[in-house]
Parts: C-alpha cells; structure tokens; sequence
C-alpha cells in the first residue's frame, strides 16, 4: 500500500509545529510531509513590528524553512497556493502544479482588516508578513531623504492606526528606533511626532485598567500622542481624516485596526462561516474526515457566541493536537478533542517594557519585557530545541533569506 501523503499549507506558526510534531509522532516510511509556503524562510509574525522599525534584524525573524525540517522526514515546497480541489484531493499551486494529499492540513493565517475605509488599502501600511513589515522601514527611510530635500514636516508624523495589541506594540518599536534612526540620518528627533489613533475610549480598552494606565502613561512619558474615541475614516497619501472632521497630515500610517482569515480559503469549495474555516473539536473541517485547519484561518468555536481569537497561543496549541490526529486517523485510532488553555498575553512597548497578564498576575515595565522575552524563546524551543535558541541569540544563523521588497 502506498504511502498516505500529508500536505501542510502554510508555514507559520500553525504549519511548522503540525510539521514537527508529525516528524516526532509519525515512524519511519508510515507517510509522506510536505510542507507548502509562499516563501522559504518562516517568519516570526509575533515580532513582525520589530521589522517595521528594524529593531530586529531579518535573521532574528526570517527563519530558513529547509533549515527548521528534517529533510529525510519533510519535503517542503516554496509555493503560493492557488486553490483546493477537495473533489480530487489535490492542492493546486499558482503556476499549474498539483499537489495529491491523503490529508491535509490549512494554516494559512491571516488577512489585515480594513473594514473597506476608503485609501487604507491603498495608502496604509501593514504588519501582516515580513515583507509587508520592511516595507515599513523603507518607507521611514524615504520620508526621512525627503524631508532632507523638502522639510515637509507630515514626512516626520507616523501614525499607528489602532490600539489593540499590535497598534501599541508597533508604537513601542518607534519609540525605541526613532531616535537613532534620526540620528543616524541627519533628521531632527524634536521635529518627529508619533501619533496614535484608537475608536474605543483608550488603548487596549480589553486589558485591565492599570495596563492600560501603564500604557497611556508609556505613551506620555514618550511624547506619543493618543488620539482615542474617534474612528480613522480615510487615508489618502498625505493625510488621515478623522471621525470628528479632523485631519493629521501625515505621510505614514501603520494600519493596526484587526485581521480576519486569510480570504484565500473562501476559493476551496468548503464551508466557511465568519470569514474562515469551521472546525470540529478534533480541528477537522465540519463534514470533512482528512482535512484539518488551525490558527488564524480556522474558525473554533469555544462556546455557542465566540470562537477563539486569532492569536499564536491559539495556533500553537492546536497544531500538536492537529498533527497527533492526523497520526490517529493514518492508524485508524480515536481522535483526541483540542481544548484551548489560555496561558495569559504579554504585549511590549519596545525592548525595555511590556505589559501582561499572566494567569491572574498583572505584568509591566522590565519585568513584563523579560517575560515577553521568555514566551519568544519557548517558541523557538519548540521549532528547533535549544540550538534554535543559542544560534537566534549569538546570530550565527545562516544567511536565511533573499528578501525582496514587495509591499
Ligand atoms: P501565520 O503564522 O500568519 O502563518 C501563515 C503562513 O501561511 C505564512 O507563512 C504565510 O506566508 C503563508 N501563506 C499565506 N498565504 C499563502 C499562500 N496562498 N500560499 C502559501 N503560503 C501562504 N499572538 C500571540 O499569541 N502572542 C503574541 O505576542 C502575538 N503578537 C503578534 C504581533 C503582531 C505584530 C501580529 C501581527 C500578530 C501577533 N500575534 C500574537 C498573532 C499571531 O501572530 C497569529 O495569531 C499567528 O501568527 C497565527 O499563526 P498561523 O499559523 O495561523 O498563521
Ligand atoms: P485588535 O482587533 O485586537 O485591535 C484593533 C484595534 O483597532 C481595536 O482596539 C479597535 O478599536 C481599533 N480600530 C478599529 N477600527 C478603527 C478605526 N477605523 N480607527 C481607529 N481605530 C480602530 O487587532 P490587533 O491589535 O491587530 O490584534 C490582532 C490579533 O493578534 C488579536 O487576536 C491579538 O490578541 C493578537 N495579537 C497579540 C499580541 C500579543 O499577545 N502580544 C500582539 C499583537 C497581536
């Protein structure tokens, strides 16, 4: 009997620990893995802001893929997938190629949310890939030779749209890279402002009062201007206009309002409701016995209202649960049911400080920061042990990736 084939789509968070655990759980010769993602390296998405404001270098968040699998065990393909022919059982890449699959598995993450406000798609920026992310630094570095030539002071007014998580720790990297990164290039630090934008009544309005505090106090002590109560209602290149009729001339807004699933599943002729896949309790697509989804592009449902938010810690934990029902249903044993444990969130505001729940124990400032450091390096862990670890931290990684930037 042939072997059964596992195809992975995507390698992000969820699709390389589904694909590492299958290394682990599956013997030798009792199937094929193959992991399927639109660029050979795999970035940090938890970090991406680290690259907007390159307070990371690529090589701490683009990880070679070949250099994370084990080749004997996992064939990866560098591809984007077009679509899934479920009728066939095949993955179709863009280009032609078809990929057959036994059983597959779809973590292709997410989509930013632009709730179609006019010039946001356009205009804005997004933290949404690494390439996206260095677009953001690039970007800054445009604006700061323009302003040289030019001294239009919107060059040198950075908007971050949204205060949830990544909206705030977008703002903690330009707090931290701006004043170099002036230095460096002969731009006035004095002239530079940060501005933050928010509908809800404060930042991170889900997050118990004294981080928010801690936070809205970060922002003070670091001139950043908290705009709150009022929704961005367009972009143009030179500007954001506001709910209240105001408009900030500006020429760089970090778009940080929310994601969706990534809109690429709505091609693969299976049910989709709330914008991304349904799953059962084994994470296996409703109705579906050999297709699984985790992570951002899956939808969980954790009560009969909500479903579970699209964060790491999600997709993390689904993706052994993933793998090890694969495991069981190639040797035709029960399935195990996913439940989510929710560990706790540590946001940063750049490298010194972070703010955090942990359990019941509220975390800020350096300690917040170490614990944030401490979640990042699990994570490596699990990818690749503790040499993952070592080489990440002294930088001696391979050279891992040729990032063109494309926005
Ligand atoms: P991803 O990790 O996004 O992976 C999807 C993969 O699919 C990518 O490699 C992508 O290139 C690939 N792909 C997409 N389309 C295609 C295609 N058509 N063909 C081939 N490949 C494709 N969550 C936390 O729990 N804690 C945090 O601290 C945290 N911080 C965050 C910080 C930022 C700035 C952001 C943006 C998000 C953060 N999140 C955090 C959320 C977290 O990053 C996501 O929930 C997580 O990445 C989801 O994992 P995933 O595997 O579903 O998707
Ligand atoms: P979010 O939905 O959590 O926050 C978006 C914010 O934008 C909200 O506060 C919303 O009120 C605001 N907003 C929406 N439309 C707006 C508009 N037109 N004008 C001004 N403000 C507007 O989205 P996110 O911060 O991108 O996070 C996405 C997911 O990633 C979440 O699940 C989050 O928990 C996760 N995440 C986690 C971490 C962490 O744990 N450290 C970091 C980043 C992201």
């Amino acid at each position: 009997m042939s072997k059964p084939n596992i195809v992975i789509l995507g390698g992000g968070y969820g699709g390389m620990i589904t694909s590492k655990r299958l290394e682990k759980f599956l013997k030798s010769g009792e199937a094929n893995i193959t992991v399927i993602n639109k660029h050979d390296y795999h970035y940090l998405t938890t970090q991406l802001h680290k690259i907007g404001a390159a307070t990371a270098t690529d090589r701490q968040i683009a990880l070679s893929i070949p250099e994370l699998i084990n080749p004997e065990k996992t064939n990866f393909i560098k591809a984007e997938v077009d679509t899934v022919d479920t009728s066939k059982q095949e993955v179709c890449l863009v280009g032609g190629e078809r990929v057959p699959y036994d059983y597959l598995v779809i973590a292709l993450g997410f989509e930013v949310e632009t709730f179609g406000i006019p010039g946001i798609k356009e205009h804005a920026f997004e933290i949404r890939s690494f390439r996206s992310s260095k677009a953001i630094y690039h970007h800054i570095m445009k604006q700061f030779n323009l302003y040289k030539q030019d001294q239009d002071l919107s060059r040198l007014t950075f908007v971050v749209a949204g205060g949830g998580f990544t909206g705030i720790e977008m703002v903690g990297e330009l707090v931290d890279a701006l004043p170099k990164l002036c230095k460096e290039h002969g731009v006035p630090f004095e002239k530079v402002k940060i501005v933050a934008v928010e509908a809800a009544p404060s930042v991170i309005p889900f997050f118990p009062k004294q981080s928010v505090e801690y936070t809205t106090q970060f922002f003070e002590k670091h001139n950043v201007e908290l705009i709150t109560s009022r929704k961005i209602l367009e972009c143009t290149p030179e500007e954001i206009r506001l709910e209240n009729g105001a408009v900030i001339p500006t020429r760089t807004v970090v778009w940080s309002c929310g994601v969706k699933g990534n809109t690429i599943v709505k091609k693969f002729s299976l049910p989709i409701e709330r914008g991304k896949v349904p799953v059962d309790s084994y994470l296996r697509v409703k109705n579906m016995k050999n297709i699984f989804s985790i992570g951002d592009n899956a939808l969980f449902m954790k009560n009969e209202k909500s479903a579970l938010p699209p964060t790491a810690q999600v997709a993390l934990q689904q993706a052994p649960v993933c793998a090890k029902n694969i495991v069981a249903a190639i040797r035709g044993e029960a399935l195990t049911q996913f439940e989510y444990h929710h560990k706790g969130s540590v946001a940063s505001l750049g490298t010194w400080a972070a703010v955090g729940l942990v359990g019941s124990v509220r975390l800020s400032g350096l300690i917040g920061a170490f614990m944030k450091q401490v979640i990042e390096a699990r994570y490596l862990f699990m990818l690749g042990g503790p040499a993952l670890i070592i080489r990440q931290h002294l930088g001696v990684s391979h050279e891992p990736v040729k990032i063109t930037v494309k926005q």
